[in-house]
């Protein structure tokens, strides 16, 4: 499954990138992704607020 994501609204947060994207029925999701080495934190939510807190409070594991 690879879904095509036209991502926008990017914004970097740590490691985190968090971007807005439209799913598959064309609603507005949010996802935060963790880009360091070894993390692999990656995480959609329905409001971008949640997606930016989660960034701001995300703690890698390495
Ligand atoms: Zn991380």
């Amino acid at each position: 499954m690879s879904a095509y994501r036209r991502f926008r609204d990017r914004l970097r947060i740590g490691p985190v990138q968090v971007a807005t994207y439209y799913d598959a029925r064309g609603r507005d999701m949010h996802t935060a992704a963790c880009t360091a080495p070894g993390c692999g934190f990656s995480a959609d939510y329905t409001s971008r607020a949640a997606a930016e807190l989660a960034a701001r409070t995300h703690r890698c594991k390495a």
